[in-house]
């Protein structure tokens, strides 16, 4: 059976379907969705933000839990509390954690607002030809639309990207539960604690981890050991000792296991799509993930109604074929400048993977002390190029040495990123007639 056809057709219910459905439909387009899970499935991780970017966005009232006292720590930690090397570096600016099933709602509330319909199933095959594209499932439908928009995470079903690279991957280990002493201070959020007093000169020439940390009220805790970014990842078992060896170190001890989170996977060099595939994809399968935090829910927000626009102005053009309206939607998701600044966090990842422990704790330290607007914009994604790069000048010329050499020595796709800042990945030849650079 083949249904009526419709503007477009989101294909996943994560956080990036929802977002990108939501603002199409609020642009008058006619939507659809399809997905494996129920709509309100819900969401395996929980989803922080910095509180300036709910802000920004009218979103605030979705946070189930806001901290005003916000810091990581970059000594090398001691046992005496008082020690310097335990000195915490504040950020002074508020962090939240969303209330995920309070912001699905929102998302879906908007959705029903305007009408979008949901198909329950699994894509199977995509047929593109001219005007029409037309969606397979697993179940034998067939659903037609204008243009897909795959959002179907970090495996996309039908989305390609641009080049195959070796992928790295943030791994965690986490907690939830109640302890007998507290492991960070009450109503205090952790962005990364790398102190590391608690390993042996041998396990701290491992890839480091640190710990993101938080109190959670009504005397819970959330811990997680987090390994930055690496390939191959850290495993299970390693972070799950380190965090053990930590608390121990400490003599803090679990009273009360809620949660146990086994281990997840968060690809955080997801290279940029093939701009040259009939159709659009969104969230983790269009590579929006920040590759400096492995954070998109901001991103998501500001860039679904900037895609929303440009894809009902596309489809004005009643002519327009699949392929066309697909290229004039990468061209507004990703402009040169967004390209340009993807391919500088890529190269900043890959510097960060290789550094030591120490290295990397040189390096935070003096990120942190940039002028707040600048990191928090650096890690939002909403620097502006030539501020991104005025703030990897800063660093390198404030940095000690050992970071200094770490930066000039370029080291596997080091130089290859940096020629893609210079000359961003672009659209061909054909498309570029349709759109504009
Ligand atoms: C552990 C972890 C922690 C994270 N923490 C944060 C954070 O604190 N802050 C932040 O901003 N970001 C965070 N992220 C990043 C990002 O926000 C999430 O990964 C987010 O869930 C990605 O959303 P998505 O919609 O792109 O993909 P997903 O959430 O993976 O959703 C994909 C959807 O597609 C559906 N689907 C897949 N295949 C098909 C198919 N063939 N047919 C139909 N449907 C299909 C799935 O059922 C699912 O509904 C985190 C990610 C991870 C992994």
């Amino acid at each position: 059976m083949t249904e009526t056809s419709v503007d477009a057709l989101v294909i996943g219910s994560g956080p990036g379907a929802l977002s990108i459905a939501t603002a199409l439909s609020k642009e008058g387009l006619i939507v659809e969705v399809l997905t494996k899970d129920e709509p309100n499935e819900p969401w395996p991780y929980t989803y922080g933000i910095w509180g300036d970017e709910v802000d920004d966005v009218g979103l605030a009232h979705l946070l189930e839990h806001r901290w005003q006292n916000t810091v990581s720590f970059f000594g090398q930690g001691s046992k005496e509390p008082k020690s310097i090397a335990n000195e915490p570096t504040k950020h002074l600016r508020d962090y939240g954690l969303f209330d995920k099933q309070r912001l699905q709602q929102y998302w879906l509330k908007e959705c029903e607002k305007s009408r979008v319909k949901w198909h329950r199933g699994t894509a199977l095959e995509l047929i593109v030809e001219g005007k029409t594209s037309l969606v397979k499932t697993a179940d034998g439908r067939s659903l037609k639309c204008r243009v897909v928009i795959d959002a179907s995470g970090y495996k996309p079903i039908f989305l390609k990207h641009s080049e195959k690279v070796p992928i790295a991957v943030q791994t965690c280990y986490g907690v939830v539960g109640k302890f007998d002493t507290p492991p960070v201070e009450k109503d205090q959020f952790v962005l990364m604690d790398y102190r590391s007093d608690h390993l042996t000169e041998s396990e701290r020439e491992e890839p480091p981890s640190f710990l993101y940390a938080m109190d959670m009220g009504k005397g819970s805790y959330f811990l997680e050991e987090t390994s930055l970014g690496l390939e191959p990842p850290l495993s299970l078992d390693t972070l799950r000792l380190r965090l053990e060896k930590r608390l121990t170190h400490r003599g803090i001890k679990i009273t009360d296991l809620k949660y146990e989170e086994l281990g997840v996977y968060l690809p955080m060099n997801i290279p940029l799509p093939d701009f040259n595939q009939p159709l659009l994809g969104f969230g983790g399968a269009a590579g929006m993930v920040h590759p400096a935090s492995g954070y998109m829910i901001g991103g998501l927000i500001r860039r679904a109604p900037i895609l929303a626009s440009a894809l009902k102005k596309s489809m004005r053009n009643t002519t327009a074929t699949s392929a066309q309206i697909a290229s004039d939607g990468w061209r507004a998701l990703w402009p040169a400048e967004l390209r340009r600044k993807q391919a500088l966090y890529h190269f900043g990842l890959e510097k960060l993977m290789r550094f030591e422990e120490q290295q990397l704790r040189d390096f935070f330290t003096g990120f942190f002390a940039l002028p707040s607007r600048q990191w928090y914009d650096f890690l939002t994604n909403t620097i502006s190029v030539k501020d991104l790069v005025g703030a990897m000048w800063q660093m390198f010329v404030k940095a000690p040495w050992n970071v200094r050499w770490g930066l000039m020595a370029m080291q596997g796709r080091e130089l290859q990123l940096l020629w893609k800042f210079l000359k961003p990945q672009t659209f061909n030849d054909n498309q570029l007639k349709h759109g504009n650079e």
